[in-house]
């Protein structure tokens, strides 16, 4: 049983065992995917998550 999937970016398919860009064909349709998680972008959004989470809690108390 070879299980198979299509990559969601580029249609080709692909063995779902062994795939560790599951469910795309390789790390480059997966970073074209997830478009603005660069890296570096990534680390910056996870620094304002915090400050996200903060504001709405503000908002919140706010409303009540
Ligand atoms: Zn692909």
């Amino acid at each position: 049983m070879s299980l198979k999937v299509k990559c969601p970016r580029c249609k080709k398919e692909v063995p779902w065992k062994d795939n560790k860009w599951r469910p795309f064909c390789s790390e480059k349709c997966k970073m074209i995917d997830l478009g603005t998680w660069a890296n570096e972008d990534f680390r910056i959004s996870d620094d304002t998550d915090h400050i996200t989470i903060a504001d709405n809690s503000i908002d919140d108390e706010e409303l009540v």
